[in-house]
């Protein structure tokens, strides 16, 4: 064709016909640390699929989950809010009369107002009954706990009688009333199959897979193919199962040819339960861990693939968090943000390694328990409000399934830390930067009047309600 008319040519094509829209999957661990994967220095388990993913993507070394425990930490995943602004705190057990409220828009809503396939595999936590289930929420289909996998009768620490059976979910119903211990260490697989399943089934269209596992939370069980396999433990074994897990959904990529439009990520919800001892992951050089602020509680690996948008072995040491993920997918897919206010911010040019990109806020906050604003951070600094945390300093640790006893340790005044000089925060520098902690407590003021503080007595005037069952 003439130069000319090749020109018109493209003026008349419109500019979607040139590509289609990227489907997205997005893996999430459950309790998996930063230092717990091969690309992020782990020594003793093998994870050569992930570390893949990472040659193939980019590795972010500052990601950080919004809360570290499970439920807020996925409420913030999925609606792009910081947990309390959508009033979602702590683990939701099975008592819970609360979950995710019908007026959010989660992260498959997002990808679902563009005409995509939506399905679900794993550990959901935000609400078990009808109206708060993944199907409910965005999702076409779902296979999963409601919820996490030691709220179960046979957990050793659950005191007998305190959870009822441990119900799998297919779509609505129960397919499962009474999971067993075999049946855990069936799930990563189970999980894998319906996976690969969905990815098979929705090749023609555009797709959203959340594949959320339900290990490395303890109990921990591996697959038969997996025990004794690694050089960590049964810990150890778990890991190298995910890693598994995600190298069979390369493959369906790959076989059915939609690995060079398909958006991978995959990261965790928090750091490692370290009360756990041997039955816990590893922060690296992070302090503490799961249930803290601290880094190795919130600090967690993020990596990202996308052939022809992520330059291959990019590295991003710019802070990100979750909340940033749903606008991040919204703009890549082409949809409208949510209707109610969000707090995350799209890092698409992070995830690109453009030239210059950097973190679009001027602040994170680290909230944990019930609302309590434990930290801020601004850059490279990281100002530890005054809170109370539970550590294993100085503990006997957990061993073989069985935990060890956390002490609470009392934070007194503000600390403040430089996480570039100092990423396993141990040196207080407040006495050397008073007017970079004047700065951050006025960041804090500001979050306080927004989202509320319980450590402050504070209500936010932006905070919203769960979505609630009528009173008993
Ligand atoms: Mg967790």
């Amino acid at each position: 064709m003439p130069a000319r008319l090749a020109a018109v040519a493209a003026l008349l094509l419109p500019p979607a016909a040139a590509a289609a829209p990227p489907n997205v999957v997005l893996v999430f661990a459950d309790d998996l640390g930063y230092g717990d994967l091969g690309c992020y220095g782990a020594k003793d388990i093998k994870t050569p699929n992930l570390d893949r993913l990472a040659n193939e993507g980019v590795r972010f070394t500052d990601f950080h989950a919004s809360q570290p425990v499970c439920s807020a930490s996925r409420a913030s995943l999925l609606t792009g809010c910081y947990a309390n602004r959508v009033g979602i705190h702590g683990a939701l057990g099975p008592g819970a009369r609360h979950g995710i409220h019908a007026d959010e828009t989660t992260l498959a809503e997002v990808c679902k107002s563009k005409g995509y396939a939506t399905g679900m595999v794993g550990k959901w936590h935000l609400g078990h009954h009808p109206q708060f289930l993944p199907t409910r929420h965005g999702f076409d289909s779902y296979l999963g706990l409601p919820y996490s996998n030691d709220m179960w009768p046979n957990h050793p620490e659950a005191k007998k009688g305190t959870y009822p059976p441990l119900p799998l979910f297919d779509g609505e119903k129960v397919v499962n009333a009474d999971v067993t211990a075999a049946d855990q260490a069936k799930l990563t697989r189970q999980y894998t199959e319906r996976a690969v399943k969905f990815v098979a089934e929705n090749k023609a269209r555009p797709f959203f897979l959340y594949v959320a596992h339900a290990m490395p939370h303890v109990p921990l069980f591996a697959g038969d193919a997996f025990k004794g396999k690694s050089k960590a433990g049964l810990f150890g074994d778990v890991i190298q199962e995910i890693d598994w897990s995600v190298g069979e959904i390369l493959k369906a990529l790959d076989e059915h040819k939609l690995a060079d439009n398909t958006l991978v990520v995959f990261t965790s919800d928090n750091g490692p339960w370290l009360s756990y001892g041997d039955h816990a992951g590893s922060a690296g050089p992070l302090r503490e861990g799961k249930g803290t602020v601290w880094e190795g509680g919130v600090r967690v690996p993020f990596l990202a693939r996308l052939p022809g948008t992520i330059p291959a072995g990019a590295g991003c040491r710019e802070p990100a968090m979750a909340i940033d993920v749903l606008p991040t997918v919204a703009k890549l897919v082409g949809a409208e943000p949510p209707k109610r206010p969000i707090d995350g911010k799209d890092i698409g040019p992070l995830l690109r390694a453009e030239p210059g990109a950097a973190c679009p806020h001027e602040a994170y906050f680290h909230y944990f328990a019930q609302g309590e604003l434990q930290a801020v951070r601004s850059g490279k600094w990281k100002l530890i409000l005054p809170h109370t945390y539970r550590t294993m300093q100085g503990q006997e640790p957990g061993k073989g399934g069985t935990p060890g006893r956390y002490r609470q340790v009392k934070v007194e005044a503000a600390e403040l830390y430089d996480l570039d000089a100092d990423v396993g925060e141990a040196k207080n520098v407040a006495a050397d930067h008073p007017e970079v902690v004047k700065r951050l407590l006025g960041l804090a003021e500001k979050a306080r009047a927004d989202l509320g503080d319980a450590l402050t007595k504070r209500t936010g005037s932006g905070v919203r309600e769960p979505g609630r069952l009528p009173p008993e």
